[in-house]
């Protein structure tokens, strides 16, 4: 069983789940005023709390995937790679970008970026954990589920290896497994 690999939970399915409702009712007064609203999923590992957010939000919105990886061996801080693009146009949209975690804020960054100049209108971003410690450019997480410390997590959508993501919370693995 893969939580047997795990040394400690860190974040629970409870507070998972109750953190989720209280972003969709936070969201739902931020964007009482905006139409066309779309949620932008960075895949694999938001997959897993796009679903759980989106169901707490009760306005009109559309949903998109992307996938991105950063360029291997560039000297800039910030190079991404499109893996998947969305398949809707964002020309004068509201975005809200829905990731598993910002550790340096890289791909973040880079994907406010990319996201305005592709004609976004605003874009915002939810992450359902955030290393504020290890941020190497200087971007904030809009919304944050859960603040941790600098320990590589695992668990409900982020991986080791691309094992790990169907774990229902967020656990560190016993040192012997990295
Ligand atoms: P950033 O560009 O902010 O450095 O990194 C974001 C990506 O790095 C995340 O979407 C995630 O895939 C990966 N990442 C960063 N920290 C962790 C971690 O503690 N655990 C896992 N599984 N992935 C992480």
């Amino acid at each position: 069983m893969i939580k047997d690999d795990l040394k400690k939970i860190l974040v629970t399915e409870e507070q998972i789940s109750a953190r989720c409702i209280e972003l969709g009712k936070q969201l739902d007064h931020d964007y009482a005023g905006s139409h066309d609203l779309l949620f932008v999923g960075i895949l694999k590992g938001s997959v897993p709390f796009m679903a759980e957010l989106i169901k707490r939000v009760s306005l009109d919105i559309q949903i998109d995937f992307m996938a991105v990886s950063s360029y291997q061996g560039t000297e800039t801080l910030g190079d991404i790679k499109i893996i998947k693009d969305l398949e809707v146009s964002i020309q004068g949209r509201d975005l809200v970008l829905v990731e598993d975690i910002v550790d340096t804020g890289i791909t973040i960054n880079s994907l406010k970026t990319l996201l305005y100049n592709k004609g976004a209108h605003d874009v915002k971003v939810v992450t359902l954990l955030d290393k504020p410690s290890r941020r190497q450019v200087d971007v904030k997480a809009d919304y944050v589920g859960f603040e941790v410390e600098n320990e590589f997590v695992v668990g409900f959508g982020l991986d080791y290896n691309q094992k790990y993501r169907n774990l229902p919370y967020i656990g560190v693995l016993k040192e012997e497994l990295y």
